[in-house]
């Protein structure tokens, strides 16, 4: 299963590519246009935690 998302660059709404298993791990993500450096942070946690949700329901209903 392909793990890679895009998320809003936090500093210029430029689309970051990003693992989502990468960045629970800890790795950084740097935005291309910016270069802000897109880390779990107590402020993406809902994103991080909205896009495992919709991971998990993925997973859910292809098991079915
Ligand atoms: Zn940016």
């Amino acid at each position: 299963m392909n793990t890679t998302s895009i998320i809003a660059c936090p500093a210029c709404g430029n689309p970051i590519s990003f693992d989502i298993y990468g960045l629970l791990a800890g790795k950084r993500f740097c935005c291309s246009h910016c270069s802000a450096a897109l880390a779990l942070s107590s402020e993406s946690y809902g994103v991080v935690g909205n896009t495992m949700q919709k991971f998990e329901a993925l997973k859910a209903s292809a098991g079915r």
